[in-house]
Parts: C-alpha cells; structure tokens; sequence
C-alpha cells in the first residue's frame, strides 16, 4: 500500500477484524501505549468492530497528559516573571496546574507564547536579546530530537538568554513498569510507532522476554491499528511473546542513529514523575551536564513549588488503565473540553478527550433499551 487512503480501506478493516474474532478464543488486554492510537481506535470505532473479549486499555502515551503537576507549576511560576517569554506548544497552555493555568498567566501579563517548533523559541531568544527565553521540552522520545537540536543550536550560537524547561519520558520504562505493577492486567501491547521511527526497537526484544509479553509496533492509521491487534492476538492465542514490526513503513529495528546520538549528547537519563502514577525510575531524560547552563530549573529560582492534584479529577487512574474515562463521576457533566479538570481531558492525544469528542459518553453497559410490547 502507497496512499494514506489505503490504510482507511472499510472492506478490509473488516476482514481484519473477522480475522481477530475467528482467532479469539477468551478475554485478552492489550494495551495502546500512544494517545494517538487511542484516538484513531474512538474516531475510526475499531473497539466497536472488536470481540467482546478482546478489552482495549488506553495507556499513558500521552505527552500532555503526563507531564507532572509540579513541572506545570514550574513553568507557570517562570512565565509569571517579568522578563521572561515562556514558550510552547499550544495544547499545555490550558494544562492545569495547582491554580491556574499558562492562559491564566497569559492573561494576567506574562509573556506566553504558543510556539510551533523549539527552533522557533531559539528564533526568539536571537531576536530579543534582553529577553529570558525559555522553552516547555516536553513529550517522549518521538519530540526530543528537536527539542535536544534547539539547545544544541542555542549553544553553538553561544545565546545566554535561551533556556529549557525539561519534562521528556522515555516509553520502555513505563512498559516495564506497567508489566511489574501489582495491578497491571496488561497482556500485550501496541508500541507507539513515532517513538520507534526516532528510537527504533532494539530495546524491546528484552522487555519481551522479560515479562513474557507481545509488544507489537504499531501505526495510527485503522488499519495499522488493526492489524497490531491481530497480530497481538495471534501472539496470545498461540502463548508467544515476540517483538513484531507491524510498521516497517516508517520503523527500522535501529532507527535514526543520528538522532539517537544528538539525544545521547544533550540528554542523560533521569528519574521522572509521571503525572496521576508517580515516579519511575530512570524513565526520563534532563539536560546533560554538557548542557546545565540551558536547564530552566538551574537559570530560575523554582525549588520552592507546592503543587496539589484535583480532587475530583482521576486522570491517574485513566492513565493507568484502571479505570475508563467514562467511570470518572465528573466526565462529560462538571468536565468537559471546553471547561477541562485534567489533563486527559485537555490534550489533543488524551484518553478523556477522545472518549468525549468521539460520542463514547455513556457506557454501554449501563444503557437500558425499553421494549415496547
Ligand atoms: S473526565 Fe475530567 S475529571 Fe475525570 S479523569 Fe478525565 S480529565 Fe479528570
């Protein structure tokens, strides 16, 4: 297939999905890693075209989403200063944190820009010298390569005036510990495609192993989706445990070298809170010591940050798959798009937002159908 129309293709996204009810024997959980796959399984109705038995749990592949609260908080207390242009990518600007969010800040005088590329924010710091310009880096490995190039290029170009604000997860470490959760009912997984087109997927064959779990890599498009599915199920079904490449379009097994040394340069591993799970060891990435003069959290005072979560928001438990949008008491009613408790209900890749902008608002299980005699 050579168009992007081919991977919407109706006639054979149902003998896929014929194909996975024929092979499915008994109830499997397989896991979605990307909010974006997320998305395209509610837009395109692939859980509708599933088995009962095959159960869909939506993971925590959603950059916006599991940034921690107190780097939120960071970045409001930094916007909030005088001096500084704070920029990012628009979906964090309705992001709420503790109190408020940067389109609070915005309107209350801060400097706050909605940026389309961190190159843009080291176009700014050369444009106004007197300027603190400073960057929110956040999301997984699939944006780091030009968050790394925007600090690499700030260096080379010696700005002092351009910092970065760094909240980069790592996706083989969540996998990992969603496998050694107490809780976890994850028996396979969709990996993120993006991700693996930058990191390839050389680090998966031992998390497969490990914890004896199919990890299929997996495009956006249904039928991409599909077919990581089936591919999942065939794995289940028959007791194996394999990495598959169900992406070879965009994926290699090495992937891009040249990005994954400019990462490596800029970049060193770190522990990492992840918003509504908690903290993960060495799931994430800071600015390496090559490059702590460009670190946002060194630049500006921003040690003293009290954060507190929503108490009415469950977007952890959303996040961990232990609970379905739909199960949250505010979804839909108190929490909409338009007036968001969390972050899942905010970002363009979250679990909530998906669950809302594509009509699975009541849960089917709780319709009752009046027959009338
Ligand atoms: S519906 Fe809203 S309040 Fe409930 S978990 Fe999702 S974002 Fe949080």
């Amino acid at each position: 297939m050579k168009y992007l129309t081919e991977f919407r293709d109706g006639a054979i996204a149902q003998k896929l999905a014929a194909e996975i009810r024929q092979m499915t024997t008994r109830h499997w959980a397989i896991m979605e890693v990307c909010g974006g796959q997320t998305h395209s399984i509610m837009r395109n109705g692939i859980d509708q075209l599933l088995p009962s038995e095959i159960e869909l749990i939506h993971g925590p592949g959603c950059p916006v989403c599991v940034t921690p609260l107190e780097m939120i908080d960071k970045a409001l207390a930094i916007a909030a200063l005088p001096n500084v242009i704070f920029c990012s990518f628009g979906d964090m600007l309705r992001v709420p944190g503790s109190d408020r969010d940067l389109f609070r800040v915005k309107s209350e005088g801060g400097d706050v820009r909605v940026v389309y590329s961190p190159l843009d924010a080291v176009q700014l710091a050369v444009q106004h010298p007197t300027k603190q310009v400073v960057f929110f880096g956040i999301g997984f490995e699939t944006t780091a390569p030009a968050n790394a190039m925007a600090v690499h290029l700030a260096k080379k170009q010696g700005l002092t005036n351009f910092s970065m604000l760094v909240s980069h997860v790592l996706v083989p470490p969540a996998i990992d510990a969603i496998m050694r959760s107490p809780t976890n009912r994850v028996q396979a997984f969709l990996a993120a495609g993006h991700v693996n087109s930058v990191m390839g997927f050389w680090q998966y064959p031992p998390l497969a192993s490990q914890h004896r779990v199919p990890i299929v890599i997996t495009g956006f498009e249904p039928l991409d989706v599909l077919e990581g599915i089936r591919r999942c199920v065939r794995q289940l079904e028959a007791g194996e445990h394999e990495v598959e490449n169900a992406y070879e379009r965009v994926v290699t097994f090495d992937g891009n070298r040249a990005a994954q040394a400019l990462l490596e340069e800029v970049f060193a591993e770190s522990d990492r809170a992840w918003r509504g799970i908690g903290v993960i060891p060495r799931s994430g990435w800071k600015l390496s010591d090559a490059y702590a003069d460009y670190d946002a959290e060194n630049r500006f005072d921003v040690s003293d940050i009290h954060t507190h979560e929503s108490p009415e928001c469950r977007s952890g438990e959303v996040l961990q798959g232990a609970i379905k949008p739909t199960d949250c008491p505010a979804f839909g009613k108190q929490c909409t798009p338009r007036t968001p408790f969390g972050a899942t209900m905010v970002s363009s890749e979250g679990a909530c937002a998906a669950y809302f902008n594509y009509g699975r608002v009541v849960q089917l299980e709780r319709v009752r159908v009046r027959v009338h005699a």
